[in-house]
């Protein structure tokens, strides 16, 4: 069943009044697109109407100084928006003429336009048959059609292109995508969809086959690792010693202090030993009262570090070939991880 038709049919008696779609302006349907990527209707709405009475069209906006436009977005967040709505105008007035461009292609290639703002001005405006794909479209393709791909992968995108793109009706296509964006918003929502009530229930086959929150698919999270990593900091005065990561998947390149790190807590009683056998580190009594803890969270480990305090003590012979002397007047300038920088800041207070 294609729910293109359907799609229209709901779409004509259930759409918002919304004043961007009284209107084919490209900048207004352009402003309109990059107010709401990351905002709500009811928060935008006022946004962009003030943008409209203030720079009514792409060259007043395009001739307005930076701050101006910047003060006008306030509130809105995600700044890098505004400054790209401006120099993308800027760009419009210098190499366009003040025209926006007429085509998806063309679009596309102007900064801060990415394919679903260059499909949705393409169609609203100039009539292209271009799909539109955002989350709410791929909500309901996904259900609808029952298709598992992981929309937050850049192949499940293309899969969910290929569908709209195949769904879009050469005769009508800004309708079509106004009414897919505009289902996916108001009938099939992220939780709890109307589907009781819903005029794409007989051929859902999310519906059908009791997958309705299952789907849109996501992409499966890598489990967050815990490690312990135990640092011993010496003070030799002008120096201390660090070594620079070479082997280790994580944070290489940088430099660290002396380590014993571990998959599972060790107790302090069991660390003194260690740091002699595997770092050369032979620590004076009194040292094994940590200093700092810290946990510090990476993509895809957590990492609870516990800091030693040592004094003035030096590495032997057996140390570790990657560990060396570095003046702590250096440190700053070696390339340290964040963690570590964290446990200096503490450090100097
Ligand atoms: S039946 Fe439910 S899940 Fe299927 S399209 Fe309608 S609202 Fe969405």
């Amino acid at each position: 069943m294609n729910p293109a038709p359907a799609l229209i049919r709901w779409y004509r008696s259930h759409k918002r009044d919304l004043p961007w779609r009284d209107t084919s302006d490209p900048y207004a349907i352009w402003l309109s697109e990059v107010i709401l990527q990351q905002t709500r209707v009811d928060q935008g709405l006022a946004y962009y109407l003030r943008f409209l009475e203030r720079f009514p069209d792409v060259k007043s906006l395009a001739n307005a100084p930076e701050q101006d436009v910047l003060r006008l977005w306030q509130g809105l967040g995600y700044y890098s928006r505004a400054r790209n709505l401006l120099a993308t105008a800027r760009i419009i007035r210098d190499e366009c003429d003040g025209v926006f461009p007429h085509t998806y292609d063309q679009l596309l290639v102007l900064r801060g336009i990415g394919p679903y703002t260059a499909a949705a001005i393409a169609s609203f405006a100039f009539g292209e048959c271009k799909a539109v794909v955002d989350g709410n479209v791929v909500r309901v393709l996904a259900r609808f059609f029952g298709i598992p791909d992981a929309s937050d992968t850049p192949a499940g995108m293309k899969a969910f292109r290929r569908v709209a793109d195949e769904l879009i009706p050469e005769s009508n296509p800004a309708e079509f995508n106004q009414a897919i964006m505009e289902f996916g918003a108001l009938q099939c929502t992220p939780r709890n969809p109307s589907c009781e009530t819903c005029p794409l229930r007989a051929g859902c086959s999310a519906c059908n086959s009791g997958r309705v929150s299952e789907l849109p698919a996501r992409k499966k999270r890598v489990a967050v690792r815990d490690l312990w990593f135990y640092y011993f900091v010496p003070d030799n005065g002008p120096s201390t010693w660090m070594r620079r990561r070479v082997h280790s998947g994580i944070w290489k390149g940088l430099h660290d202090f002396p380590c014993i790190e571990s998959d599972k807590p060790i107790p302090h009683s069991a660390l003194r030993k260690m740091a002699e056998e595997r770092l050369a580190l032979a620590l004076p009594p009194g040292t094994m009262k940590p200093s700092a803890k810290l946990d510090h969270v990476l993509s895809h480990r957590k990492i609870h570090a516990v800091f030693f305090e040592t004094g003035n003590v030096v590495m032997g012979k057996n140390r570790p070939e990657e560990y060396r002397q570095v003046a702590w007047k250096e440190v700053d300038d070696i390339g340290i991880p964040r963690l570590i920088d964290r446990y200096l800041e503490g450090r100097a207070m």
